[in-house]
């Protein structure tokens, strides 16, 4: 096929200082190192942690300046020469992970995103806020042909992550779940996978609209913790059985207070699946429950290479329809200003060609 044109000077949004605003800007196309490959952005996503590396929230240092954005979808345009499993015209997605060193103790068990010295899209490395975008391609999503980008977009990080975090919580077909922050967009993909799992869902959230919104999702019961006079009594008792409490938690409200209740209502033996990650949060509980009822708390991060492709298997089946609306590339900090105040309902998308 004949090679794409690719120009030299593209359109991105580029994190230049902590506390932002992102900046819109001209800048070079990238060249893909011989392990990489090329690809032209058609959607990203626009994930709550490129407001987190915005405004500088967490103890890990950020590259300066730095292109955002980490759930890219696109079309591969040139690769490096040592690429020989990913060919130009292939769909392709970037994810958080844009590479690890494959060599180390976590890598060789595909715990590859616990890699001392993996580089993360829109943090250490450019991401995908920006027309052309470089990933390893190893670590870059395959996407299979004709599958709707702006639809899986999600699916390369919030999709992937939720995936992950409702195997690692051990919940079973017929148990249930009870997601935290779950009108976001983490959450709405979460429902859906829950679902698609055999599980039952539990949503917690704020405000009427949200509610209507997981419910439509498949939510079995929503919790506004904005109304809610006893949360945990709430949640104990939306889960059935008695008030005994949902078997697992997936918390991924990128607020602390959730930190400090999921003990309180999680099920005897039942599973907290730490994922949202608060400005200098910390998880608290007492430790006579934890003991006495035997409660696990647990970290989930993005998930590895198979987990990717088992995500997006779920969404090429079409098990997985969480909605999302679409902006224009230069809209990024309008999405980031919503998102500061939770009013966003599912994911935004960007068109790159907007
Ligand atoms: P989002 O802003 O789209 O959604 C967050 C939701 O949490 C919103 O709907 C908000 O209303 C809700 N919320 C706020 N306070 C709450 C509370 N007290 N109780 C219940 N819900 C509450 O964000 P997102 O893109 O879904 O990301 C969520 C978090 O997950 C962020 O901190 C992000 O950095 C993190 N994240 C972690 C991983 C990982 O691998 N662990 C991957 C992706 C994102
Ligand atoms: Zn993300
Ligand atoms: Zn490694």
């Amino acid at each position: 096929m004949s090679q794409p044109k690719i120009p030299d000077e593209q359109w991105a949004q580029v994190i230049e200082k902590d506390g932002g605003p992102i900046t819109y800007k001209k800048i070079p196309v990238p060249k893909p190192r011989p392990d990489e490959v090329l690809v032209k952005i058609k959607y990203s996503g626009v994930c709550h942690t490129d407001l987190h590396a915005l405004m500088g929230d967490w103890p890990l240092e950020r590259k300066t300046p730095v292109v955002g954005g980490h759930e890219g979808a696109g079309e591969v345009v040139a690769k490096g020469e040592m690429v020989t499993k990913v060919e130009v015209g292939d769909y392709a997605g970037i994810k958080w992970l844009n590479s690890s060193c494959m060599s180390c103790t976590f890598c060789m068990q595909a715990d590859e995103s616990i890699c001392p010295h993996a580089q993360l899209s829109g943090y250490t490395v450019d991401g995908t806020f920006q027309e052309y975008a470089v990933a390893n391609a190893a670590h870059a999503a395959r996407i299979p042909k004709g599958t709707d980008l702006a639809a899986i977009a999600p699916i390369l990080c919030a999709g992937l992550t939720v995936y992950k975090g409702l195997k690692e919580s051990g919940a079973r077909p017929g148990q249930t779940v009870a997601i935290v922050g779950a009108g976001g967009g983490l959450g709405s993909l979460a429902i859906q996978y829950a679902k698609a799992m055999g599980l039952h869902v539990l949503a917690i959230d704020g405000g009427a609209e949200k509610g209507e919104f997981c419910k439509e999702l498949g939510a079995m019961a929503y919790i506004d913790f904005t109304t809610a006079k006893d949360l945990v009594a709430e949640v104990k008792a939306a889960a059935g059985d008695e008030g005994l409490g949902p078997h697992a938690v997936l918390l991924l409200a990128p607020r602390e207070k959730p930190f400090q209740q999921a003990t309180g209502y999680v099920r005897s033996r039942g599973t907290v699946v730490c994922i949202g990650m608060p400005a200098g949060a910390m998880v608290s509980m007492p430790v006579f429950d934890t003991v006495t009822r035997m409660i696990t708390v647990k970290g989930s991060y993005v998930g590895n290479r198979q987990d990717t492709q088992e995500a997006i298997d779920f969404f090429v089946r079409g098990l997985i329809k969480a909605p999302y609306k679409i902006v224009g590339l230069s809209e990024v900090q309008n999405v980031f200003d919503m998102m500061k105040e939770s009013k966003i309902v599912g994911r935004y998308v960007v068109d790159m060609t907007k």
